[in-house]
């Protein structure tokens, strides 16, 4: 069995000059699988050249919430367009981020909220980013049930509990990896098994120890290993999880 990326921006500008390097990486580290994530179209339309003989890439598009002042009706509708195609797996990222303020946060209820119903309707997953706005999020979620996976999740043990119960999947990052990780080391103790993903976020969250770095796919085995150590676990059984549970989320 292989490792794989849930979430991973290779399509970024941060790979341009040296994407062949990093897929080779993937390949020799038995990273295998990644879900390539865009927010914009032309990443997205990028994001489809990038391949490998021996890697498997999907795709998901979305608004992310840091843009919702940029996105009119116009922009909604070709997402919309974009979202109901078969190559489009999943929607997102979307979700709330009142991180560098809440100003607009009316205007990220209400594009957050058109996304979930959008989700519904063409039966698609969704994959959720959610910063310094939890309750929030949660609240909009329960009431568009749709499924999912709280990507990078970075919250306490007890609102993971609650996304479980409402049916997402949780990933976690390589912040678990770092010097003052505590709320992931929770968490995975406290979701199912096969309700757990991993994912790099890269270029950004650099697991320890090549923080400082930029982030790659071929990183995700040191957040995998971890989780192994820490809930004493078998590598191979918990690749094997991993893959299931990549599957049944986004549907392959
Ligand atoms: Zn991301």
């Amino acid at each position: 069995m292989n490792w794989l990326d849930s979430h991973c921006h290779i399509n970024d500008k941060a790979f341009r000059d040296d994407l062949d390097t990093v897929l080779e990486n993937m390949v020799s580290n038995d990273v295998r699988k990644a879900m390539i994530i865009s927010s914009y179209i032309d990443d997205y339309e990028f994001g489809f050249s990038i391949k490998h003989p021996e890697l498997e890439f999907k795709h998901s598009l979305g608004v992310y919430p840091g843009d919702v002042d940029d996105t009119d009706e116009e922009n909604l509708k070709r997402f919309e367009e974009l979202y109901q195609e078969n190559r489009c797996q999943a929607i997102g990222e979307i979700g709330l981020d009142y991180h560098w303020g809440k100003e607009n946060r009316e205007r990220q209820l209400e594009v957050f909220e058109r996304h979930l119903i959008m989700a519904q309707k063409l039966d698609k997953p969704i994959i959720v980013h959610s910063r310094d706005a939890i309750q929030d999020t949660y609240d909009l979620m329960k009431k568009y049930p749709v499924s999912g996976v709280m990507h990078c999740y970075s919250n306490s043990a007890e609102m993971a509990k609650e996304f479980v119960k409402l049916g997402y999947y949780i990933s976690i990052s390589g912040t678990i990896t770092w010097k003052n990780a505590r709320e992931p080391l929770e968490v995975i103790k406290v979701v199912p098994l096969d309700r757990l993903l991993i994912e790099t976020d890269c270029p950004y969250l650099t697991p320890a120890p090549n923080r400082g770095k930029r982030n790659e796919p071929s990183y995700v085995v040191y957040t995998g290993k971890k989780i192994c150590e820490e809930l004493g676990i078998d590598e191979e059984d918990f690749k094997k999880q991993l893959n299931e549970n990549y599957h049944r989320l986004f549907r392959l």
